[in-house]
C-alpha cells in the first residue's frame, strides 16, 4: 500500500511503501512473544521485529558460560497456558540460560509465533501521525509500517553497556562482552583472561572460566554481595507437587512482593526484636537455603540501616570464611548497603579465589587506565593477556528503548521528554506518546520482580485495553501529564523511603556516565502494583485521556 505524504515527518519521506498492521512490537523475548501470542489469540494482525536472529531476548543474548536465573525454575516460566506449564519440564533447580532458550524456541514453535516476527530487524524510528493517530515504525531493512500501536518490548537488560575505556578497539586478542556472548564455543584453555566488572553475569562467570584457563585477572570496582544457590538436579517430587496446584502456586506467587519465594521461609518481624542467636540461627537457615530468598529472613532490613548492616556483616563474615587469603577475602567484602545494588546469586564464586591461577584487582581508586594491543593498563602496570572480558552490565531499563528515535506529539522526542530521566504513568505509558506502551518499563515493578511473571501482568494489561479501546470504538489512549507527575512522585516516595538509593547502581542510571539519576523501578512491590493497574483499568483508565 503507498500512502500520500500527509502526516509524514520528513525524515520519513522516501520510505513511502507502508504496510499496514494492527500493532507493531518490537522485541521477540519473553515480553514480545507473549504480547504477539495474546495479539493473535484477540484477532490482530501484528508484527514483531527483533535484533536478533531468534527468539528469548535475554537468553538469546546472553550465553556466557555459568548464565542462569536466579529465581527457580518452577516459577520463571510462563503462566498463561496450563498445558504448557504441565508439559515443559525442567531439569535444575535454577535453570542454565540453555534450556531457558530452549524453552523460549519451544513456545515460539507450539504457539506458532515466528511467521510473525521478523528476525535480523532492527527499528530505527518510530514516528507518531497526529493526523491519522498512527505510528509509523521505520526499521534497519528500511521498510516502513503504519499501525495504531506500538509494543515496545525491548527488554530492561538489554543495551550493552561498555564503558569507554582509551584504546578499547586496540586489543588483538579475543574479546567479549557477557551480553553479547558468541553463539560458539570460546575456549578458555590454556588462555590469560582479563574480567572486568564483578557483577552478577561475572559472578556466574568466573567460577566456570577458572577451571579451564591458565590465569584468570578479575577487575573488580565494587564489591557485591552474592549468596549461595545450592543449585542442584531439580527434585522431581516436588516439581510433580508444584504441577499437581500449579495455579494455586502461582496465584500464591502473585501475592508476593517480588513475585516469587511463595513457598520460601520468610518472616516479618523486626530484627531487634530477636536476640543474636536467634539472629544467627534465621541468617544461616536463610544462607543455606540460598537464593534471593535470603533478604526475607527479617522485615526491616530493606528499610533500616541498622539492620541491613547487621545482615550485611553476616555476609562478610561468610565471605571471611570462604577466601582463604584474609587480604582478598576483605576487598571482596562489600561496603554498601547490602540490597543497594542486585544482590548477587552464585556457585562457589568467592572459593574461586582460592585457587592458584585466579586474582583480584582493585580498581576503585585506580582505574582501568587504557586497553593496549597485549592487555591493560591499570596502576601503572601493563597486564598481557590473551582475552578480555567485559561484565560491564547493561544501560539499563532505557537502553534499547531510548536507542530508538521516538518521537511523539508535537514533535517532542522521547529522548528529550526523558532528559532529566523516564517520566511514565504506571511505567507502562507516557504523556505526549499515545498508544505507545513499554512492557517492564521504568516506572513499573520491572527488574525487582520475577519478571516474567511482571511481563504476563503488564501484556494482559496493555491487550486488554487494547480491546478495550476497539470494543468501545476508541481510537487513542494517553497518560495525562497530571497522572504521570503523581506516578513518579509516588515511585520516588516509596523509593526513598528505602535504602536503595544509597548507593551506584544500575537502578539508579549511576553506571553509566552522563545518565540522570532516577530510581527507575517501582519498589511497591508486585502485588500492590497490580491493584493499581487493575483499578485504573476498573475505573475507566484513570489517569488517561481516551478519545474516538
Ligand atoms: P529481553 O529478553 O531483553 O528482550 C528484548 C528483545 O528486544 C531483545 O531480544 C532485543 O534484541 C530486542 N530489541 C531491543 N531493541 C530493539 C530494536 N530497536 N529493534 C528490534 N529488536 C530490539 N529476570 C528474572 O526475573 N530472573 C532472573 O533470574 C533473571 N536473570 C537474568 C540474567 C541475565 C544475564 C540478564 C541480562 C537478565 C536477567 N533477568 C532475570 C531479566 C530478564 O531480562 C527478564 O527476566 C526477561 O527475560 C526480559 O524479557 P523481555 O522480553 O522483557 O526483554
Ligand atoms: P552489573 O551488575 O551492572 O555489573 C557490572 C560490573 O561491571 C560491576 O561490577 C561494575 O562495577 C563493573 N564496571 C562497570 N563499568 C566499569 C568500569 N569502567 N571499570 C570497572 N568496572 C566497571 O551487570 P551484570 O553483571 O551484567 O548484571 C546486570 C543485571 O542483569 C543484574 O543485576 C541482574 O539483574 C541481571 N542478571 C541476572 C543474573 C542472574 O543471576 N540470573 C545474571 C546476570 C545478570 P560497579 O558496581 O562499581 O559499577
Amino acid at each position: 500500500m503507498v500512502l500520500g505524504t500527509t502526516g509524514l515527518n520528513k525524515k520519513d519521506q522516501g520510505f513511502m511503501s507502508e504496510q499496514r498492521v494492527d500493532a507493531v512490537i518490537v522485541g521477540a523475548g519473553f515480553a514480545g512473544m507473549y504480547a504477539l501470542h495474546r495479539l493473535v489469540k484477540e484477532n490482530y494482525h501484528p508484527i514483531v521485529f527483533e535484533t536478533g536472529d531468534n527468539v528469548g531476548g535475554t537468553w538469546y543474548w546472553n550465553r556466557y558460560p555459568g548464565a542462569r536465573c536466579d529465581i527457580q525454575s518452577m516459577e520463571y516460566s510462563y503462566t498463561f497456558d496450563e498445558d504448557l506449564q504441565q508439559d515443559w519440564n525442567w531439569s535444575e533447580k535454577y535453570a542454565p540460560q540453555p534450556e531457558i532458550l530452549r524453552y523460549a524456541n519451544y513456545v515460539a514453535d507450539r504457539f506458532e509465533l515466528r511467521q510473525h516476527i521478523n528476525f535480523n530487524t532492527r527499528v530505527l524510528t518510530a514516528r507518531y501521525d497526529e493526523i491519522h493517530q498512527e505510528w509509523l515504525v521505520r526499521t534497519d531493512q528500511n521498510k516502513t509500517y503504519r499501525t495504531k500501536f506500538c509494543i515496545m518490548a525491548t527488554g530492561c537488560l538489554s543495551s550493552t553497556n561498555l564503558p569507554k575505556f582509551k584504546g578499547v578497539d586496540s586489543f588483538e586478542g579475543e574479546s567479549f562482552h557477557t551480553g553479547q556472548w558468541p553463539h560458539s564455543p570460546v575456549d578458555f584453555n590454556s588462555k590469560r583472561i582479563g574480567i572486568i566488572g564483578t557483577g552478577s553475569s561475572a559472578i556466574q562467570s568466573i567460577p566456570i572460566i577458572a577451571q579451564s584457563c591458565e590465569h584468570l585477572t578479575v577487575f573488580q570496582r565494587t564489591a557485591n554481595y552474592s549468596i549461595p544457590a545450592h543449585n542442584e538436579p531439580l527434585d522431581k517430587q516436588y516439581a510433580t507437587s508444584i504441577k499437581n496446584s500449579y495455579p494455586a502456586f502461582r496465584a500464591e506467587n502473585r501475592e508476593m512482593f517480588a513475585a516469587f519465594g511463595a513457598h520460601q521461609s520468610r518472616w516479618e518481624d523486626s530484627i531487634f526484636d530477636v536476640d543474636d542467636e536467634v539472629r544467627l540461627a534465621r541468617f544461616e537457615k536463610k544462607w543455606q537455603e540460598g537464593g534471593l530468598g535470603f533478604t526475607s529472613a527479617f522485615g526491616d532490613t530493606g528499610a533500616d540501616k541498622q539492620a541491613n548492616d547487621i545482615a550485611a556483616e553476616f555476609v562478610r563474615n561468610k565471605i571471611r570464611a570462604a577466601v582463604n587469603d584474609s587480604e582478598v577475602a576483605e576487598l571482596l567484602c562489600p561496603d554498601q548497603v547490602l540490597g543497594c545494588k542486585r544482590v548477587c546469586v552464585d556457585s562457589h564464586y568467592f572459593e574461586t579465589y582460592n585457587k592458584p591461577n585466579v586474582n583480584l584487582v582493585n580498581v576503585k581508586e585506580h582505574p582501568v587506565e587504557e586497553i593496549t594491543p597485549e592487555g591493560l593498563i591499570q596502576n601503572g602496570q601493563h597486564y598481557k593477556f590473551d582475552m578480555i572480558i567485559y561484565a560491564t552490565g547493561f544501560d539499563a531499563m532505557t537502553g534499547s528503548l531510548l536507542k530508538i528515535d521516538i518521537e511523539g506529539k508535537n514533535g517532542l522526542s522521547l529522548q528529550e521528554k526523558w532528559h532529566a530521566g523516564p517520566r511514565t504513568y504506571l511505567g507502562l505509558c507516557s504523556s505526549g506518546f499515545p498508544n505507545l506502551f513499554t512492557v517492564s518499563g521504568p516506572g513499573s515493578p520491572s527488574v525487582l520482580s520475577n519478571m516474567i511473571i511482571t511481563i504476563e501482568q503488564h501484556v494482559n494489561w496493555i491487550i486488554d485495553c487494547m480491546t478495550h479501546l476497539r470494543d468501545s470504538k476508541l481510537s487513542t489512549i494517553e497518560a495525562l501529564e497530571d497522572a504521570e507527575n503523581d506516578w513518579v512522585d509516588l515511585t520516588n516516595e516509596i523509593a526513598n523511603g528505602t535504602l536503595f538509593p544509597t548507593c551506584n547502581s544500575w537502578y539508579l542510571g549511576a553506571n553509566v556516565p552522563g545518565k540522570p539519576r532516577i530510581f527507575m523501578p517501582f519498589v511497591g512491590g508486585f502485588p500492590t502494583y497490580a491493584e493499581i493497574c487493575a483499578d485504573v483499568a476498573e475505573q475507566n483508565y484513570r489517569g488517561f485521556e481516551l478519545t474516538a
